[in-house]
């Protein structure tokens, strides 16, 4: 299962995170919501594969911890979506379609 890329008409903002906006449900630890709104990625989704972290030209992503999660105890957070240069890397490269990257989302920053 991807990422819903509408996501912004399907659910609701749960929460901020570290300056993002984390899209719910969100129910710790199995139940995570999608973090970030231009660069959005499906916690639920990521298996902590790595790539976008590796490719991502401007160093949008970091770690987070994720205990008890079932697909990974890490997950690559849009840390710095401001960031986003739109370069579509992370999209091509995510093993689970867990991302979505979108400019003309509401909040882009
Ligand atoms: S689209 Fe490009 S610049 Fe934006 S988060 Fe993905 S890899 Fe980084």
């Amino acid at each position: 299962m991807a990422i819903d890329p509408e996501f912004e008409e399907n659910r609701d903002i749960a929460e901020d995170h570290e300056g993002h906006s984390v899209w719910g449900p969100v129910e710790e630890p199995e139940t995570l919501g999608i973090h970030g709104t231009h660069v959005a990625v499906d916690f639920d989704i990521c298996i902590a594969d790595g790539a976008c972290l590796e490719d991502c030209p401007v160093d949008v992503f970091e770690w987070v911890d994720t205990p008890d999660h079932p697909e990974s105890e890490i997950k690559a957070d849009p840390a710095h979506e401001d960031q986003c240069i739109d370069c579509m890397l992370c999209v091509d490269v995510c093993p689970v379609d867990a991302i979505d990257v979108d400019p003309g989302r509401a909040g882009r920053i």
